[in-house]
């Protein structure tokens, strides 16, 4: 682990040392160039200067030197422009101060006439730059001009002529200036090898900038290929029109293209600046992913850019003055939106946009320099006449560190999607897998997986929209991960060292190393519970609610990661359904979790193939003490497995959509019996058949029903429909109308396990019940259990008030059944009279009965058991 750290910090400084001393040969080399150029310091002749501007811009060389006023200046103090006018400029070269032709000897004037200069206007697109030698007695000879043709190339980039002193030691030069592109036209003078060396140095830099925007254009090209990403595309023009620019602006482009290249170039030069901060916008724009934000920035700026494109289309009708100056009244507002957009990011996600922001330092810079110095506001340099670009050249560089760390931010939010959650952003159970996988291979060989299930989280989540229960989600996963922060038993599950991990029945989970934990595993649990009743609040609505925990520990309760979270989610359920809190998993809990899959497979076999048997359990009037009826319940023999309680296989009938072809079979077999038991036995005998609540939303069930009925041919006064009381039918209008169409039909609808769900007497009043079974958990040991008493005998009583018949199940002792007859009970059920058996053994306990009537010695015994 230390080793790939140190060595990355290694070679991280490395890199910085190099790219520092990279920069410092950079920035001495830029020195050098400046040093190059003579002042009145290091000249070896005496320099004069004076200018004249030509606002009229038509004044010969005549005019000028006859009636022009001259005003004395340093060469590099001319006050240039903004406007359309030339600049008349007069040089003269003359032995130092103290030295004439008469004080100087013959060596001393050979060395002086041996000193050349060389005059250089440091502008490549120059209107007119033509050097006259100013002679005592002949005429004007132009030296220089830069208008004609034939110049080679270098001429055009660098404009230069060459100086000296004449035998008199005094030369005088007349200068016309004009520019045709930025006002400022810096005036240099070198000695010839000075000027040389300055040539080579600046087409280095020159060189190396192409070179960078030829090999950052090529990157971003393959970039697109391989990624199809737009953004690329824009930043190729944005180089592009960067490069364009600067061709123009530095004259480089003399090297490149032909001169009516150039010439295409100096003109449209405003036209690409204009094109340069288009692409740079729209680049910054989506780089940033403004458009996936869904921000308002988003719109404005697409606007800001089209405002730009037809202002860029209209400045083409303008003379380059005007387009000089719009350029240069937009270009401000085009910094303060690109900033914006930068800041705003910024302030979001700094690590993501932190190179792209380090690349506008130098391009914000470079591009309040350049223009000042184009302008004339700021003194000439090699480094200030070229900020901008020495700006692109540092920015593309920033910015191919920008790009590589884009790529491998959608890279990582690529492995997020697998990894984390979309919504919630919490790591999936992926991460948790793959940890368990990691401890199977190494030595932990006692651990437990922790499953927490938020408290009736399930049922509050129909009452939220998403972002409230994203909220409580990351709500949760916070207080708990600061609760296990400094828990090294609890284990990381991701590189970014968080433990938890969100799993899709809204649960939480984790493993926990049992050799580390040091934590009774009780109280353990009792302070997770305790942390989400701290924080279990929907919209600021402090709920009384906690979490339930599943355990399952390697290996008892799972070899594989899979099921080792499996099981513990089942444990989970299982803690919620017995209201126990927390519980470890048993393998029975899994007989009802989805794993049981193979369990619905042989389902729907056995309903194909018939395989399943009716059980009847005798129902006694309490009054009389005679048989009135019997439940019918169904069981299933597995052929593998066993006998099946319905208690199992009935839920996995519901989940997977069998059961209503499961009831036809029971009501069919139940109504078969029925009605050849009633021949047989002469009794006044009715059938109870369970139905679940999936059947009254079931279309054809009452016809389905009404067709049974009618083949059977028994009353329908003689059926009894037991349904469990549940809320899912009492809201439901499709089941509650399906219960009224079989009272229709004559059929009793008894309300089941009353007691054990949420709804009240008075709202079960409300629906058509006329049967009201108590569930078991308040018959049973009625007599010597007060609490058991008080709810059986108010259960009995308000039942008795509503007009409805009352069963009680779970009767086991004469004394259960005398309690219960105490209270008003009109049926009892249970194993006191006899425990469910099957169609045949009910026939043969029906005709051991007198007429049907229980005999009185049965006190305290259980008669006959369930097969
Ligand atoms: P239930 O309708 O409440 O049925 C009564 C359950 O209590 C039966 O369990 C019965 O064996 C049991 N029982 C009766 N007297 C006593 C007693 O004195 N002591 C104890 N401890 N238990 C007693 P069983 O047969 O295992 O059925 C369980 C549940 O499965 C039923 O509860 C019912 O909800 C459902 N079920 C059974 N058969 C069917 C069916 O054909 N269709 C549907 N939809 N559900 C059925
Ligand atoms: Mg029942
Ligand atoms: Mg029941």
């Amino acid at each position: 682990m230390i080793f790939p750290e140190l060595s990355k910090k290694i070679s991280t400084a490395i890199i910085a040392l190099i790219l520092f001393a990279i920069t410092l040969s950079f920035v001495s080399l830029v020195n050098d160039i400046d040093q190059k150029n003579i002042d009145e310091f290091n000249s070896p002749f005496t320099i004069n200067s004076s200018y004249f501007i030509d606002k009229s811009n038509n004044a010969d060389i005549n005019e000028v030197l006859t009636s022009a006023q001259f005003i004395e200046s340093n060469i590099n103090s001319i006050p240039y422009a903004l406007a359309e006018q030339s600049y008349w400029i007069k040089l003269s070269l003359h032995y130092p101060i103290g030295k004439s032709l008469l004080s100087v000897n013959i060596q001393e004037r050979r060395a002086y006439e041996n000193e050349h200069l060389v005059l250089m206007a440091e502008h490549s697109m120059l209107d007119s730059f033509i050097v006259y030698e100013l002679g005592a007695i002949k005429a004007p000879t132009i030296l220089f001009d830069k208008s004609l043709t034939d110049l080679e190339v270098s001429q055009n980039v660098y404009p230069a002529v060459n100086l000296e002193l004449n035998q008199f030691g005094y030369s005088e030069y007349l200068i016309k200036l004009k520019s045709s592109g930025p006002p400022n036209i810096p005036l240099q003078l070198f000695k010839p090898d000075d000027f040389e060396q300055r040539l080579l140095l600046s087409q280095l830099i020159y060189g190396a900038f192409i070179g960078i925007l030829l090999i950052i254009a090529i990157y971003n090209l393959v970039l697109f290929f391989a990624g199809k990403d737009k953004v690329y595309l824009l930043y190729i023009g944005y180089l592009i029109s960067a490069f364009a620019v600067l061709s123009s602006l530095t004259g480089y482009g003399y090297f490149l293209f032909s001169e009516q290249v150039m010439h295409l170039l100096n003109q449209y030069l405003i036209f690409n600046d204009f094109l340069l901060i288009i692409f740079l916008l729209l680049f910054t724009l989506f780089f940033l992913r403004y458009d996936r934000l869904n921000h308002w920035a988003y719109k404005v700026c697409i606007g800001f850019v089209a405002i730009i494109s037809l202002l860029a289309l209209y400045s083409l009708s303008l003379d380059e003055l005007a387009q000089t100056k719009l350029f240069f009244s937009i270009q401000p507002l085009f910094y303060i939106v690109a900033l914006y957009l930068i800041f705003n990011r910024l302030k979001q996600d700094f690590s993501w946009a932190r190179f792209y922001f380090l690349s506008w330092l130098p391009l914000f810079v470079g591009a309040i320099i350049q223009p000042m110095v184009l302008l004339n506001q700021l003194e000439y340099s090699f480094l200030t006449g070229h900020a901008f670009l020495f700006a692109i050249m540092i920015e593309v560089t920033f910015m191919a560190f920008a790009l590589a760390e884009r790529i491998r931010r959608s890279e990582q939010e690529k492995l997020t999607m697998i990894a984390y959650h979309q919504s919630n952003h919490l790591p999936r159970q992926t991460n948790l897998e793959h940890k368990i996988n990691e401890i199977l291979k190494d030595d932990i060989q006692d651990f437990t997986v922790i499953v927490i299930k938020p408290e009736q989280f399930q049922r509050i989540e129909l009452y939220i929209d998403e972002q409230t229960r994203v909220k409580f989600i990351q709500d949760l996963n916070q207080k708990l991960s600061s609760l296990f922060r400094f828990n090294d038993a609890v284990l990381h599950t991701t590189d970014q060292l968080e433990k938890l991990c969100y799993l899709e029945n809204c649960s939480l989970a984790m493993v926990i190393n049992n050799v580390d934990n040091e934590q009774n595993i009780e109280l353990f649990i009792h302070s997770i519970q305790q942390a989400v009743q701290d924080v279990y609040s929907i919209k600021n609505l402090k709920l009384p609610l906690s979490a339930f925990v599943g355990l399952a520990t390697y290996p008892e309760h799972g070899s594989s990661s899979a099921s080792l979270i499996s099981n513990a989610s089942i444990a989970a359920s299982n803690a919620e359904t017995s209201q126990s809190k927390w519980t470890y998993y048993a393998q029975k809990d899994s007989e009802n979790s989805p794993s049981s899959i193979q369990l619905a497979i042989d389902l729907e076999q056995a309903i194909t193939h018939k395989g399943f048997e009716l059980f009847h359990q005798p129902q006694i009037d309490l009054k009389t003490n005679k048989v009135c009826s019997s439940e019918c319940l169904i069981r299933w023999n597995h052929p593998v497995l066993g006998a099946i309680y319905p208690d199992v296989f009935i839920a996995i009938a519901e989940d997977f959509g069998l059961m209503p072809s499961l009831t036809l079979w029971v009501v069919e077999t139940a109504l078969t019996q029925q009605a050849r038991l009633t021949e047989h036995t002469g009794l006044n005998h009715m059938v109870s058949i369970n139905i679940s609540g999936k059947d009254l939303i079931q279309a054809n069930f009452i016809d389905d029903v009404a067709g049974i009925i009618s083949r059977c041919d028994i009353k329908a006064e003689k059926i009894i429909f037991e349904l469990t009381e549940s809320i899912s039918f009492a809201q439901n209008n499709i089941a509650i109308n399906t219960i009224e169409k079989l009272i229709e039909l004559g059929i009793t609808i008894s309300i089941d396990d009353f007691g054990t769900g949420y709804s009240s007497l008075s709202q079960i009043n409300q629906l058509p019940f006329q049967e009201l079974k108590i569930d078991r958990e308040f018959v049973e040991d009625v007599c010597s259990d007060i609490k058991r008493k008080v709810i059986a005998e108010t259960a009995v009583k308000m039942a008795k008030g509503l007009g409805l018949e009352v069963v009680a199940e779970g009767i086991n002792s004469a004394l259960d059944e005398e309690t219960l007859r105490s209270f008003g009970c009109d049926i009892g059920q249970g194993y006191f009279y006899a425990k469910p058996m099957s169609y045949d053994d009910y026939l043969e306990w029906l005709n051991n009965l007198t007429n049907g009537q229980i005999p009185k010695s049965l006190d305290g015994e259980f008669i006959p058991v369930d097969k």
